[in-house]
């Protein structure tokens, strides 16, 4: 009973901080279950200012789960060029399809039709199904893990089965059945705002009194985390070559990162390697077989870091003479160099052309 009461001070604590401090963005003003689950979306591993505009740009573009599903791929991926993680744009164009032919056309509104969408996982549905259909399932991001963690000082590491268990359970226990998408967007804007990865406002928090955290002098020890998730180190070299008005570009594929996206041709080593290492390479030979070249510059290196990888990156420019006949390996495409830009990009190939 007293477990029952605690929880409930939180919850209305929550609520109550939420009436007051709640932030006004633009997909707060609808329940239309297609935006809420585009701007759910884009904002996951996207900040909020840089998500507001691919928000706005996107519901401008498809204003509804038909258009989307109509568009082609490459249209849908060059809008959501420079947000990073592509896959989630694949998903959702994906998934509205999905809607269309399985739905017909109607959003689902059950939380295990939504979970079955192309992309959706717990998090999504979870979301989606109580903010635009009063569904009581509790949101478990980031911001969740890190207020329950603090709050009831949780011990199991946030990044194991059991630490995602237990606050997962938590959360679904805290959840006001009455208004429980109010509730998941109350408690992952108290995490954003008030209780902070770093210096949390605990001497203006309401629910201080009610932290096990706090009150154990201890929150810079929660969450715990075990970091035992592996970082893989990767080493790409790109050529940018140049031929008369020509450029030359390849579309990615198979299941790494970057699928159906486009870039300059790449090389990757298993090591780094300069350029006088790399033109040994059979994988160099095979790119530039004949010796045309005029000049090859290194002209940007890159350390550019994904959830679970990093890639140091080197961006050669390459030069290949008018009289020279340049015969491109398979898979090369030889387009315009004014066309360039009209091609989905990574963000690494976006900084890159960014800066040139
Ligand atoms: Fe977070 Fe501090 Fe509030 Fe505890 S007291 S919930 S650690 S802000």
């Amino acid at each position: 009973m007293e477990a029952i009461n605690h929880q409930s001070n939180i919850t209305t604590l929550l609520l109550s901080w939420y009436s007051k401090h709640k932030r006004d963005l633009p997909w707060r003003e609808t329940s239309d279950p297609y935006r809420v689950w585009l701007s759910e979306v884009i904002l996951q591993q996207t900040r909020i200012a840089q998500g507001w505009d691919y928000y706005l740009r996107f519901v401008d573009r498809f204003p509804d789960v038909q258009s989307l599903a109509e568009a082609e791929e490459e249209e849908v991926l060059k809008l959501w060029q420079g947000l990073g993680y592509y896959t989630r744009a694949r998903n959702l164009h994906t998934a509205a399809k999905q809607i269309m032919s399985r739905f017909n056309g109607r959003f689902p509104s059950g939380y295990s039709d939504i979970l079955s969408l192309q992309g959706v996982g717990a998090y999504t549905a979870a979301a989606v199904s109580s903010i635009a259909f009063d569904a009581p399932h509790a949101v478990v991001d980031g911001n969740v893990f890190r207020v329950i963690a603090r709050l009831f000082a949780v011990a199991s590491p946030i990044d194991t089965t059991e630490g995602k268990k237990i606050i997962s359970e938590i959360a679904q226990s805290l959840i006001d059945r009455e208004h429980p998408g109010i509730y998941n967007q109350a408690i992952m804007d108290f995490g954003s705002l008030v209780c902070a990865p770093a210096q949390p406002k605990c001497m203006d928090c309401p629910l201080q009194p009610h932290c096990l955290a706090f009150q154990e002098n201890g929150v810079n020890a929660f969450p715990v985390i075990s970091h035992k998730t592996s970082v893989r180190e990767r080493y790409f070299n790109y050529f940018h070559i140049e031929h008369e008005n020509k450029t030359y570009i390849q579309k990615r594929n198979g299941s790494d990162i970057w699928k159906n996206l486009y870039e300059f041709p790449l090389i990757e080593t298993p090591t780094p390697m300069d350029f006088l290492q790399l033109v040994q390479t059979k994988d160099f030979r095979h790119l530039f077989p004949e010796t045309g070249l005029r000049s090859v510059d290194l002209r940007l290196t890159l350390r550019h870091q994904l959830t679970h990888q990093i890639i140091h990156t080197r961006f050669y420019r390459v030069m290949i003479s008018a009289e020279s006949a340049f015969v491109p390996p398979e898979g090369l495409i030889c387009i315009e160099k004014q066309h360039l830009s009209a091609y989905p990009v990574s963000r690494l190939t976006d900084k890159y052309m960014k800066i040139i």
